[in-house]
């Protein structure tokens, strides 16, 4: 076992997660200790980690230029392959038509819509009132603003907030220190996190909605198939193969813990190690990406809109399919990395094309399944970005010679 890596261990936990959740079922729920403790090591560290890692992903881009050129370039990227997502969510829907013929009996008492954001308020909310008060609450997208803001006055200060600069590269180092440490016993808590899942859902709940699942999880994985690997072959001169292996550990992970925000140490460690992508580029890259870039998550407001209007036999209109690509990229941009946020999105969506929210109430019974689909693919998504970001900056620096140092073979 000693021997064994970190891949292998982690796949095998995760296969025998499926074997005992689906000969035990329920009685599973007895190893649910050791994930929870498991995700209790994760979020203990990921504040911190974002915040140190993004202002030394910025500081160390030490000029404003440098910094307008990788941004630029992550922002674009991250654009792009959000808006190919979403065409290739509708198109795989539109072909599966996962609503038409659905039998099921709506719950009858009425799903409070918990906290129905409306865009404006979505956007309002990246800015914290209280700095403090985002990091005591966790509130990832706004420790990714303070941590952007921060980071561009430290290098508009120079050479007087030099401490402040060395201090977060230093929170950083522990941080990722931490992060090795704590990976050591991913396999177990991966196995805790996900037989349970496996166990207590069964098969009966998910031959109905068997559809969906199958409409966001094909989606999903021509993302994969497709628009990354022609991604990463084409700008990030890497082998797909090579890049799947690099980061099958996080992805695996996002799979089981369904929170992108929560595996971005692994996602780290994996583009670093793994993917020869610089420190100064995967920090800034993928702690951007965690909260700003869920591919994913757009892949799945596109399925379930169309999913929730065929299953009410209500027909969507140009304009409205128009309303549903925009909001898709509003929902990437704006979903936090946690479980299950995407499915608070989708009441915002809902809203704006006007379709009722009790839809809300039949994908709820499968959205777990469908927020470990999306959960890969938005972390396997931001790693595309790291290792093309490289590229695109390696190529500036040294036109005609840059290539990948990308170490797994
Ligand atoms: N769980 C997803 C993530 O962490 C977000 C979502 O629910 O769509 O990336």
């Amino acid at each position: 076992m000693k021997k064994m890596n970190m891949l292998s261990q982690i796949f095998i936990a995760f296969v025998l997660a499926i074997i005992f959740g689906i000969i035990f079922g329920p009685r599973m729920e007895i190893v649910q200790p050791l994930g929870d403790l498991f995700l209790r090591l994760i979020q203990f560290i990921v504040v911190p980690l974002v915040l140190a890692s993004l202002i030394t992903g910025i500081t160390s881009l030490n000029n404003g230029k440098k910094l307008l050129s990788i941004g630029g370039k992550t922002i674009s990227y991250f654009l792009v392959t959000t808006l190919v997502a979403i065409m290739i969510g509708l198109t795989v829907a539109f072909i599966i038509s996962p609503g038409e013929g659905v039998n099921l009996e709506l719950p009858t008492e009425e799903t409070e819509p918990a906290e129905i954001p409306s865009m404006v308020d979505t956007i309002l909310n990246f800015v914290p009132i209280n700095p403090f008060e985002s990091l005591t609450t966790g509130n990832i997208i706004q420790i990714v603003f303070i941590a952007i803001a921060f980071g561009i006055a430290i290098i508009a200060v120079g050479e007087k907030a030099k401490p402040l600069a060395d201090f977060f590269e230093a929170l950083a180092e522990v941080m990722y220190k931490l992060t090795g440490i704590i990976m050591k016993v991913a396999p177990i808590g991966i196995f805790g996190i996900l037989a349970p899942i496996v166990g207590s859902y069964g098969l009966s709940i998910l031959i109905p909605l068997l559809k969906i699942i199958l409409a966001v999880a094909i989606a999903c994985v021509l993302q994969l198939l497709v628009t990354y690997s022609i991604a990463v072959r084409a700008f990030g001169k890497m082998s797909p193969i090579t890049f799947y292996r690099g980061i099958a550990p996080a992805a695996i992970f996002a799979f089981s813990t369904a929170s992108s925000a929560g595996t971005l140490p692994i996602t780290l460690k994996n583009t670093e190690e793994n993917l020869g992508v610089s420190k100064e580029i995967s920090s800034f890259v993928l702690a951007l990406g965690a909260t700003m870039n869920s591919d994913g998550a757009a892949i799945y407001q596109a399925v379930a809109v169309i999913f929730i209007a065929q299953f009410f036999n209500i027909e969507l209109s140009f304009i409205q399919i128009l309303t549903v690509i925009f909001m898709a990229v509003v929902v990437s941009i704006g979903a936090a990395g946690v479980p299950g946020a995407g499915l608070i999105m989708l009441t915002m969506v809902l809203q704006a094309v006007n379709l009722p929210l009790e839809g809300i109430a039949i994908i709820a019974a499968v959205d777990r399944i469908l927020d470990m689909f999306r959960t890969s693919t938005n972390v396997i998504g931001d790693a595309t970005a790291a290792v093309v970001v490289q590229q695109w900056e390696d190529k500036r620096k040294k036109p005609g010679n840059a290539k990948r140092v990308g170490n797994v073979s």
